[in-house]
């Protein structure tokens, strides 16, 4: 039977979430034998790992985001809403938005993750973070206002708090926004603003576990640390952030040192984003799903959890759950679209294990670190490789070409071209 999505009487999935996971659920399910209904909030897929470049300046967001109607225009079974969820009713299988209510035989929450405060409010209401295209926007924007505003500050004491830039979290996203900043010290703030003396910006990166990277090996770590001095980041691990004043832009750390900041960037920890009403016995460690082996939210059957929003402790490898990383979502994707089909068609289900291929994290220009099927790599040829696979991982070719062409502008000419402010200034006091 050719499958078309009004017509087609097929078991109905809806999928919450256009992100890695449900992308690559959505490919698996072209053409079979289910009609498939994709509810996202935004309209495009979010290529995350290239944010802190859109929000540095380097890239715009249309190089790293993908409208979600144009993947799933060609394929007849699935139809796309641009919807919020708010709640899930599990006993009527109905899924509640804010354009309507759409009822399922199958539900896969693929909602991802959200910024992780810890509690602390203060942080949370004074720190830029980096988990959307707006707030990569927001942060181009605030980074460049403190610019303009240190120009134009005659105290000492007020120039130090807009020059002074505190990345808190020394994971790959840290590690990055923190290098591509003292990239923009090294050759923006020079070119742009030749009153302000440049070597009174500085860069912060605040971690409270021992090294920074600290899912990679050692010698990563260490390597990472050493680019990012290199690079004149002060970097301070075993130190926790503590508490910030609005009034006077201290930041304490846990070793009693105080930054003066207006800029806090905080990227030190991440929980699932759940919805209402699935029921709070099946939310677990980090604000994620407790799965099984197929992705099954605990006790709920015909609700399927994937990507970073789920928690799976079966897999032997992991008994603590998986990285909350775009392999694992994609991989929890590509098999829940195969284990969908067997279910349909009363077959057994395939357990997930992940297939860990590795990670990486640059350092601003020419190096980074690079650790692949087992091979450790750190520098030139590793930057060249974090390159490459990043190009080779965009959704979409006009985005790949867009994304090559702006890197090799800004590697002639040692800028970030997109020095705009297109957001309203934020006030932080
Ligand atoms: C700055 C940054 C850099 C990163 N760098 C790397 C990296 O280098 N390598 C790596 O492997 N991983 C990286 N990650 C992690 C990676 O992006 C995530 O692991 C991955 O996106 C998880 O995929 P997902 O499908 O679970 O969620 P997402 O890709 O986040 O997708 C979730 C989708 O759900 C939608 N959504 C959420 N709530 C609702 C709702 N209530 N209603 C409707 N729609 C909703 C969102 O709009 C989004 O489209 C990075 C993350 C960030 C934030």
């Amino acid at each position: 039977m050719k499958a078309d999505y009004h017509s087609m009487k097929a078991p109905h999935l809806i999928i919450i979430g256009g992100g890695f996971a449900g992308l690559e659920l959505i490919k698996q399910l072209r053409n079979k034998f289910i009609k498939v209904t994709v509810l996202d909030k935004n309209n495009f897929f979010n290529f995350q790992p290239l944010m802190y470049q859109v929000a540095s300046g380097g890239l715009g967001p249309d190089a790293i985001a993908y409208p979600l109607r144009k993947i799933i225009a060609p394929m007849p079974n699935i139809a796309f809403r641009m919807a919020e969820v708010l709640r899930i009713e599990t006993e009527t299988q109905t899924v509640e938005t804010n354009i309507g209510n759409f009822a399922y035989d199958y539900l896969c929450i693929a909602t991802g993750a959200q910024t992780n405060f810890f509690g602390n409010a203060a942080l949370e209401k004074y720190s830029m973070q980096l988990k959307s295209i707006p707030d990569a926007l927001d942060l181009r924007s605030d980074i460049l206002q403190e610019f303009e505003k240190a120009l134009n500050e005659s105290q000492g004491s007020q120039i130090e708090r807009a020059l002074n830039f505190v990345v808190v979290g020394g994971g790959p996203t840290g590690v990055e926004t923190a290098g591509a900043l003292a990239e923009m010290k090294k050759n923006v703030l020079p070119a742009d603003y030749k009153e302000i003396d440049a070597q009174k910006m500085q860069v912060h990166l605040i971690e409270a576990a021992p090294r920074v990277l600290a899912a990679m090996s050692e010698i990563s770590s260490a390597k990472a640390k050493q680019f990012l001095e290199k690079l004149g980041v002060h970097v301070q691990v075993n130190t926790a952030v503590q508490q910030y004043n609005p009034e006077t832009g201290d930041l304490s750390l846990s070793n009693g040192q105080v930054i003066k900041t207006d800029t806090i960037i905080w990227s030190a920890g991440v929980k699932g984003k759940t919805i209402a009403g699935i029921p709070d016995t099946s939310v677990t460690k980090g604000n994620r799903y407790q799965v099984n082996e197929y992705n099954q939210i605990e006790g709920i059957n015909n609700v399927f959890a994937i990507g970073d929003i789920a928690y799976m402790t079966t897999d032997k490898a992991y008994p603590n759950g998986h990285p909350m990383v775009a392999t694992v979502a994609q991989q929890q994707g590509v098999l829940l679209g195969k284990n969908l089909l067997k279910l349909i068609n009363n077959q057994p289900m395939k357990p997930f294990t992940y297939l860990n291929l590795g990670s990486m994290a640059t350092v601003g220009r020419h190096k980074a670190v690079f650790e692949i099927f087992g091979v450790k790599m750190q520098g030139y040829i590793a930057w060249l490789g974090w390159m490459f696979l990043h190009l080779m991982l965009l959704v979409g070719f006009r985005n790949r070409i867009v994304v090559l062409l702006n890197w090799v502008w800004n590697y002639i000419s040692y800028q970030r071209a997109i020095r705009i402010i297109t957001r309203p200034f934020i006030p932080k006091q």
